[in-house]
């Protein structure tokens, strides 16, 4: 789908929503409209057709903007873009502007409203919460293609970290491991901090790499991801140092159980509360649902973290082509720690795996 497609897409939007135009100054979304991906950017896109849409950026952007956005009229403003956007609005007429008051500071949405003449002030931003950010929660296959290629070099690198996993070696190394390899491989950059939790720190669901050593027996959680093209993967697997007791396997077990479950519940038309309750249950049954304190799964893309969330009594239903994860653990405070995270894409019929890395039990 062409960026062009796209704004169709968020006009018929702000059209339902019963706005004039969107502002846009959440940068994935602006990216995504146009194609700019600049750090500085607000996009004016209003409904009527006959009024061009508008990038805003600042002098820093000139060539980069002409370079990359596709479809819109780049204008460069020695001020905030999204300022320079609302003086330009107010002179266009619109009268009813939506926004997205969600990635919207108090701040900001004052130097807004100071941009525009007091008579229209009152009344002109509407907001409409996440609008586009949800537009973007359903890949086109472009998007799929890019992200099938952040997974797979996710893949790649988990499959060939083994040998720097050994006792002694700190997680941080680990961690570099992964990320050097990473931009070698064309990452721009991680997706986030990569988790690097060993021994009694795999307890710790978000445990960052640290200096900690890995022990000689026990476990180490791996989760990270890549921005490749743009798009993040996002992926975790979990392996043993040394001999593991009955209770580290039977965790174990149990997540790669839950796991599997929460994968086999993922097809379109399921709610996103569905997927964690199949996953969910296989922890209850096993009566470790206790240790389970986070949500299945989100959306992923050009952010981390998007919709839809996977999680207890989420009504939203999945669509053929989002792409969520599906990372069930178990945490047992003090001792130990499993967690599991795959990136799936949604079918009609069931889910894909972006992420074919093996969950089977590994003992390094
Ligand atoms: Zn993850
Ligand atoms: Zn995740």
């Amino acid at each position: 789908m062409s960026e062009t497609a796209r704004r169709k897409q968020a006009v018929a939007a702000a059209r339902k929503a019963g706005v004039d135009a969107l502002l846009i100054t959440h940068l994935p979304d602006v990216r995504w409209l146009c194609g700019f991906t600049g750090s500085n950017a607000a996009i004016m896109l209003p409904v009527d057709q006959r009024l061009r849409p508008i990038l805003v950026t600042d002098g820093r952007y000139t060539g980069q903007a002409r370079a990359e956005a596709r479809g819109v009229k780049v204008v460069i403003a020695p001020k905030s873009a999204a300022i320079a956007a609302c003086e330009w609005m107010a002179k266009s007429g619109i009268r009813r502007c939506g926004f997205d008051e969600q990635n919207t500071t108090v701040a900001a949405l004052k130097q807004m409203q100071a941009a525009i003449p007091a008579t229209l002030r009152r009344k002109i931003f509407q907001p409409v919460g996440p609008l586009v950010s949800t537009l973007r929660w359903v890949k086109d296959a472009a998007e799929i293609a890019r992200m099938r290629a952040a997974a797979a070099l996710g893949c790649e690198l988990f499959d060939s970290i083994f040998e720097h996993i050994v006792p002694g070696a700190t997680e941080t190394q680990v961690a570099l491991a992964l990320e050097y390899k990473a931009r070698l491989a064309g990452a721009t950059e991680m997706s986030f901090p990569s988790i690097v939790a060993s021994g009694p720190r795999s307890a710790l669901p978000h445990g960052r790499a640290s200096a900690a050593k890995l022990p000689r027996r026990g476990f180490v959680t791996l989760d990270f991801g890549v921005v490749l093209d743009g798009y993040c993967s996002d992926m975790t697997r979990t392996v043993h140092l040394g001999r593991a007791t009955a209770d580290e396997q039977r965790v174990y077990e149990a997540v790669l159980e839950a796991q599997e479950a929460g994968v086999a519940a993922v097809r379109a038309g399921v709610t996103g509360g569905d997927v964690d309750e199949a996953a969910r249950s296989v922890l209850r049954r096993a009566r470790l649902d206790k240790w389970f304190t986070h949500s299945t799964g989100h959306g992923v893309g050009l952010e981390i973290h998007e919709g839809p969330r996977l999680a207890a009594k989420q009504t939203q239903k999945l669509e053929a082509g989002m792409i969520v994860t599906i990372e069930p653990g178990l945490y047992l405070p003090g001792r130990f720690g499993v967690r599991i995270e795959d990136m799936v894409l949604v079918t009609k019929t069931g889910a894909e795996i972006l992420t074919p890395s093996t969950k089977a039990w590994i003992e390094l």
